[in-house]
């Protein structure tokens, strides 16, 4: 083997300890930085990453007195020893306006210990130690704002991490070097207590059996050699492989700064910071955020990204580097513009990495769940918009404008995987739950690649041909014994206090309703309502026989698996029985609803007392068996993530590869406002904008050759979202609708009827041609289609009250006539 053959191939967890420690003997050389650069695309693809925050210096006194710092300072050289609290949360305010989501608390180590300055503002503020009011300060911040706490207080005990715990979403410590030899007499750490390393690793090692989200690092250039950085990352590797808690690791380049110690001491060069970074990426892996801080290395940024970096750590909008004051954030857009030129997309983060997202319930207090949810995404980075599904928000300038591909031209080429998953749909090959998951994660102009993909085989399959079915939606009653954590429509004992009376609607209502749409040019009505705790497999038959005799020849689009599955089992009856039983009485269709997410995983929290994965499956299943085609959809952007969207997907379209019953997918993002689980802090805000057009993109993809159909919603994805969707793979914008109640009962803004003129503005506006079709995509019924353009308003629903249930649905053709 070559010097450097063993970089050739090195695993995903990093190299062995032993090839690790070979490294100290190896230059700077292409192969090493070649491979550090190929390994972090394996576990970060395209993106670096910064957080946005607001630095917040709490105290500059401190106990130790490292050679190189010019962050702390004597009381004498300061106005007062700690920032006021109110001082504090103004800053953090500003900065939370500014679109900070991390508040960055930095302070001396132990003042108290060495000045009695420090004592006695503590004792005047009520406080024994720094860290006791760096909690109170990070717990008011935690509070009155949004943004997240992270906490870098220098070594600290099992009980002092456990207070500030539930106050901040991370925390962290430099190790900055495990050499002892760096505290000996004339060395840097000379004189500061809490540089022994030995104390730094236990506190990171405290940090790791606490469960926090931990930050720690090397500071390279102050005495130590390079055989000492790479043990020294190895002390940091041993601790992350025991407890998973390091999120990231920094490396930071010693500066030297006029009146220290070391004032006159020589910088590392350019090649020993990326030398430094190489190795951390090879010691540690794929998966590892590999760091360094972006302001102390202007105009280089591209190589360090060359070198297997992957983040650039906090950048503040607002505040200094306090640490190194000499050295300016860069701005966003030019970080944005040198990570470009390092052929990566810039993207934020939040304090609290991705994967601790995901877990938080492990790794984070209950007190930080809320505010957490509330920024993220469904890969656990920050919801990077403010669109909100079924509100009346603008959608992201730069995400409309990647989608015209205006802005993808700037933007480095698309990452080579995402190119090779598109050539595998483009192919109609199946593909992989990686796969799938790789293409949510698209962002900048590989988002732009999947939109492109998806309206290109939009194209291919369907041509410019844009449809819509002229229906009428008749949810027949709100009242439901389930207990759907997204669901506001519902009225059970339980939420009665929601918006809305308990209503179950009378034959008479139901037929009139059914007899109006007809008149106005519908050709199908589509049914579907709460699960009344009286209603049978019975009651399903008598609404589809009052359909029937009040309109014999409207599409009769009806009733999704739970209601199918709760009909079958309040008659006795297996589920192909009764949906004979169903389509006999008249039903042509059924509404793929109720699937959620198709993960029992998310089930278990969003709807638990609803029917199964496989349950929702089986009724498809038999229902495609006996011949009702159906829909299906995902409901999304709660407290899912990509991987129970990849499964979703997946299972949907392994099921239509064995029955072909699926006619179109329907993907419906979740409507945070008056969702119950939105309102007591456990989802997230729905998608973002990115994520939702994705939702369509990567369904046109995954379902190539197998539904033809992709369906936006109006009422969800608004006026903005549907004509951003028609370019990234949807030929379908669903039904004009008449009465939209359930969206609008979650809080959704666009209203309760697109009608044909609506549409087809909508539709020829994207210079796409519109079709109006039936429930199965042929062209609507000539009459239908002429009545629809010339409808009268729709008469006033009325609700019968809940109380006046009746035990039968079903009315006589006389009482049709009577009602007519
Ligand atoms: S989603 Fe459907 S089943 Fe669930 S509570 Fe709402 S109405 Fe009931």
């Amino acid at each position: 083997m070559t010097a450097t053959g063993y970089l050739t191939e090195v695993a995903a967890e990093g190299l062995s300890e032993a090839d690790a420690l070979r490294l100290a003997e190896l230059s700077d050389s292409p192969a090493l930085m070649q491979a550090a650069a190929q390994l972090r695309d394996r576990g970060f693809n395209n993106g670096v990453s910064y957080s946005r925050k607001v630095f917040i210096p709490l105290t500059h006194l401190c106990r130790d007195v490292c050679h190189y710092c010019t962050f702390a300072k004597t009381p004498k050289k300061i106005e007062q020893a700690y920032l006021p609290v109110e001082q504090v949360l103004a800053q953090v305010k500003v900065a939370e306006s500014m679109g900070c989501k991390e508040a960055l608390f930095t302070l001396g180590e132990k003042p108290e210990l060495r000045y009695r300055a420090a004592r006695e503002a503590l004792a005047q503020m009520g406080f024994s130690t720094t860290l006791e009011y760096l909690a109170h300060v990070a717990g008011r911040v935690l509070t009155e704002t949004n943004v997240l706490p992270h906490i870098n207080a220098g070594c600290m005990s099992d009980e002092e991490i456990a207070m500030l715990r539930p106050v901040s979403a991370s925390m962290g410590i430099m190790l900055e070097s495990a050499s002892a030899r760096l505290c000996e007499k004339g060395m840097p750490h000379y004189g500061s207590p809490d540089k022994d390393p030995e104390l730094r690793l236990a506190t990171i090692e405290r940090a790791g059996r606490a469960a926090v989200p931990f930050t720690s690092g090397i500071l390279i250039g102050i005495g130590e050699t390079r055989l000492e950085r790479v043990e020294s990352l190895l002390a940091l590797r041993a601790l992350h492989r025991r407890y998973g808690h390091l999120q990231e690791v920094i490396v930071q380049n010693f500066r030297a700064k006029p009146n220290t110690k070391m004032a006159t001491a020589p910088e590392p060069d350019l090649n020993e910071l990326l030398w430094t970074i190489a190795v951390a990426r090879l010691i540690f892996g794929s998966q590892m955020s590999i760091q360094a801080p972006p302001n102390l290395s202007p105009g280089v940024l591209p190589q360090l990204v060359a070198a297997g970096l992957n983040d650039w750590g906090g950048v503040s909008p607002l505040t200094p580097d306090f640490v190194n004051p000499e050295a300016p954030w860069p701005h966003l857009e030019t970080l944005a513009r040198e990570t470009a030129a390092a052929g990566k997309h810039l993207h934020e983060r939040l304090t609290i990495y991705p994967r601790y997202v995901q877990d938080y319930s492990r790794w984070l207090d209950p007190a930080l769940h809320t505010k957490v949810l509330h920024y993220s995404d469904g890969q656990g980075l920050p919801k990077e918009d403010d669109w909100v599904a079924g509100q009346d928000f603008e959608a992201p300038a730069v995400d409309l404008a990647l989608l015209a591909s205006e802005a993808s031209k700037l933007a480095p080429a698309v990452s080579a995987d995402i190119q090779n998953i598109l050539a595998a749909a483009m192919r109609a090959e199946a593909l992989s739950e990686d796969n799938i998951i790789r293409l949510f994660t698209a962002r900048g102009s590989d988002f732009a690649a999947v939109c492109r993909a998806a309206n290109t085989l939009r194209q291919q399959r369907c041509g410019d041909r844009v449809s819509y079915v002229v229906t009428r939606n008749i949810n027949y009653t709100n009242v439901c014994y389930f207990k759907c954590q997204f669901c506001a429509f519902s009225k059970g004992k339980l939420s009665e206090n929601l918006r809305g009376r308990p209503y179950d609607l009378s034959g008479e209502e139901i037929a009139r309703r059914a007899k109006e749409a007809w008149q106005r040019g519908a050709s199908e009505v589509c049914m579907q309502g709460g699960i009344h705790p009286e209603y049978t497999g019975q009651t399903y038959l008598d609404i589809v026989a009052t359909l029937r005799a009040a309109t014999p020849d409207m599409h009769i689009h009806a009733f999704s698996p739970l209601e199918v599955w709760q009909g079958a089992e309040t008659l006795g009856l297996d589920l192909e029985t009764y949906l004979r039983q169903l389509k006999e009485a008249g039903l042509h269709t059924l509404p793929g609803t109720a699937a959620e997410v198709l993960d029992d995983e998310v089930r278990a929290v969003l709807c638990p007392d609803k029917i199964n994965t496989e349950q929702w499956l089986a009724v498809m299943a038999a229902a495609h068996k006996v011949g009702l085609r159906s829909t299906a959809t995902i409901m999304y952007g709660h407290v899912d993530n990509y991987r129970s969207w990849a499964r979703h997907l997946l299972r949907v379209r392994t099921l239509q590869e064995k029955t072909g019953g699926f006619t179109e997918f329907v993907p419906l993002p979740f409507v945070p406002p008056e969702a119950p689980i939105y309102l007591k802090g456990r989802a997230r805000r729905g998608p973002s904008f990115r994520e939702a057009i994705l939702m369509h993109a990567v369904a046109r993809l995954v379902f190539n050759g197998l539904i033809d159909n992709i369906q936006a919603s109006w009422v969800k994805m608004g006026e903005q979202g549907v004509e951003a969707l028609l370019n990234a793979g949807v030929n379908d914008l669903g039904g004009t609708l008449m009465n939209e109640t359930i969206t609008r009962a979650a809080g959704a803004v666009h209203g309760q009827e697109a009608a044909p003129e609506l549409m087809e503005g909508r539709i020829r506006r994207a210079g796409r041609q519109a079709f109006q079709r039936n429930t199965l995509y042929g062209s609507a019924d000539p009459q239908q289609n002429l009545r629809s353009r010339s409808a009268a308003p729709l008469s006033e629903v009325v609700n019968t009250p809940a109380h006046k249930y009746e035990r039968s649905k079903q009315i006589s053709t006389e009482d049709v006539i009577a009602t007519s």
